[in-house]
C-alpha cells in the first residue's frame, strides 16, 4: 500500500509563503492498493492536485469521506476525473438520519456555491453510506467507525495484506474525560487505530491552544500522541494542522512532538508532522523496542 500526502491543512485552505513546506491544502489522501486500484481519503482541496496527476484512462476509484465539512469535500468540483465521462467514482460517506449522503453533498455542488449540479457531472459518480460493517475493495479490507467530531464523522482502517492504515483527521478523542485514563472500550477510534503500521491524526492545537478550543472536535498534541501510544500505532502523522500555525510553527510543534513520544517510550522517528507531498510505503516496521509496551 502505498499512501501520499495531498493535503494536510485543517478548516481552510491556507496558501501563501508561510505555509509552503507543509501546505495549505485541506485534507485528502491518496492510496494506492497493492493491486493498483485506487483511494481517496477525504476531498479537500489536495483532492485537486491528487486529480492532476491521475491518468485520464483511469476507469474507477473510490473516494471515502470523514465527514462532509467544507475542508473535507470542498475539492470535488475541482476535482478533474469528476470531468471524464469514462471515470466511475464512488463515493462513500456516513449517513445522516437528515438526508441521504447525495443530498447533503448536492448542497455544495449546486447553485449559488457550484456552477455545476451532481447530476451535470459527465463522471458515472455513485453515494453509498458507509456501511457499519466491514466491506471490501479490491484486495483491501475497509472498516469505519463513528468517532468524536462535530456531527456525523467516521474514521477509516483499511488492511491490505501486512499494511494497515487508520484515518482519523478530525477527532478530540479526550472530550469531557482523561485519555489516560479511559478503558480502551472508550476511547472514540481505538479500535481502527489498534497496532496500525500508519496512522494519520488530528494534531491540530498545541497544548496551550486546546483550553480555548475543547468541543470544538479536535486533539492537542499531547491527546493526540496519549491517542497514539496507546493504540499502539508503529508511525504516526500528525495532520489536519491549524491555518494559523507557519511552517515554523510547525516545525517546533514536530520536535515537541518527537521530545512528548519518547517520554512515553517510543522511538523520536516513529512521529512526523505531516507535509504535502509525503509518500509513505506500507508496511511501515520501526524498531521492536519502540512499540508500546
Ligand atoms: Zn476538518
Ligand atoms: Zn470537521
Amino acid at each position: 500500500m502505498r499512501v501520499k500526502l495531498w493535503g494536510t491543512r485543517g478548516s481552510v485552505p491556507s496558501p501563501g509563503p508561510e505555509t509552503i513546506r507543509y501546505g495549505g491544502n485541506t485534507s485528502c489522501v491518496g492510496i494506492t492498493l497493492s493491486d493498483g486500484s485506487l483511494l481517496a481519503l477525504d476531498a479537500g482541496t489536495g483532492i485537486r492536485n491528487l486529480g492532476i496527476s491521475l491518468p485520464p484512462e483511469l476507469t474507477r476509484l473510490h473516494i471515502l469521506l470523514t465527514h462532509l465539512h467544507l475542508d473535507h469535500i470542498q475539492g470535488l468540483v475541482f476535482f478533474a476525473p469528476a470531468f471524464r465521462a469514462q471515470t466511475e467514482i464512488v463515493i462513500w460517506g456516513p449517513a445522516s438520519p437528515e438526508a441521504s449522503l447525495r443530498d447533503r453533498i448536492a448542497r455544495y455542488i449546486s447553485a449559488p456555491l457550484s456552477p455545476v449540479e451532481v447530476r451535470e457531472l459527465p463522471c458515472d459518480v455513485s453515494f453509498r453510506h458507509t456501511p457499519e460493517t466491514e466491506w471490501e475493495i479490491g484486495p483491501a479490507r475497509i472498516r469505519a467507525a463513528s468517532v468524536a467530531h462535530r456531527g456525523p464523522t467516521l474514521g477509516y482502517r483499511i488492511d491490505d495484506g501486512e499494511s494497515s492504515l487508520a484515518y482519523i483527521p478530525d477527532h478530540e478523542p479526550a472530550l469531557g474525560a482523561d485519555i489516560d485514563a479511559l478503558e480502551e472500550d472508550w476511547i472514540s477510534g481505538f479500535a481502527l487505530a489498534r497496532d496500525a503500521s500508519l496512522l494519520i491524526h488530528d494534531g491540530q492545537y498545541a497544548d496551550d491552544e486546546y483550553p480555548d478550543h475543547i468541543g470544538w472536535g479536535h486533539s492537542s498534541l499531547s491527546h493526540a500522541l496519549s491517542f497514539a501510544r496507546r493504540s499502539g500505532a508503529e508511525r504516526t502523522v500528525l495532520f489536519h494542522h491549524d491555518p494559523l500555525h507557519s511552517d515554523e510553527r510547525l516545525d517546533r510543534l514536530g520536535v515537541e512532538a518527537r521530545k512528548h513520544w519518547v517520554e512515553l517510550g517510543g522511538k523520536a522517528e516513529a512521529v512526523e508532522l505531516g507535509s504535502e507531498g509525503s509518500t509513505y510505503e506500507l508496511p511501515v516496521r520501526v524498531p521492536a523496542t519502540a512499540k508500546a509496551t
